[in-house]
């Protein structure tokens, strides 16, 4: 689907009653327009499924082999989840709302969405770009 929900926060809204998204199109503020799509669970692929994260802080730089070797009490800890924190992205739900278009309508509105994020983005890195260059 080539979708990613975490392109989407904070613009969207999940109804988990109504299993429905609704995603914000908007355009530098000035025009916004909400789309409704269906939602189904999907796995969360932040945390695998496990509903907790290792605390960021913890392992941003990776763990190599050796830390642990000198560090036996550290390991142990590790790995008996003393630096896990509820997945901030699943809210340790395990699971997280995508979107599942339905009908053609559904796809081509999630389709415009998705044109929009990657214009934003492109936006954003010529900005960038100018910046750098100090325009
Ligand atoms: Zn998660």
């Amino acid at each position: 689907m080539g979708y990613d929900i975490r392109d989407s926060r904070p613009p969207y809204k999940f109804d988990e009653a109504a299993m429905s998204i609704t995603l914000t199109i908007c355009d530098d503020g000035e025009l916004e327009e909400d789309i409704t799509l269906p939602a189904k669970f999907e796995v969360c692929d932040v945390c695998d499924g496990k509903g907790t994260v290792v605390n960021p802080n913890i392992d941003r730089h990776g763990i190599s082999p050796e830390e642990f070797a000198e560090d036996p009490d550290f390991e142990e800890d590790y790995f008996s989840g003393v630096y896990d924190q509820p997945c901030g992205w699943c809210g340790g739900r395990r699971v997280m709302p995508v979107p599942d278009p339905r009908s053609d309508e559904d796809r081509a509105n999630l389709r415009r969405y998705n044109d929009r994020l990657s214009q934003l983005a492109q936006w954003e890195a010529e900005d960038r770009r100018a910046r750098e260059l100090g325009y």
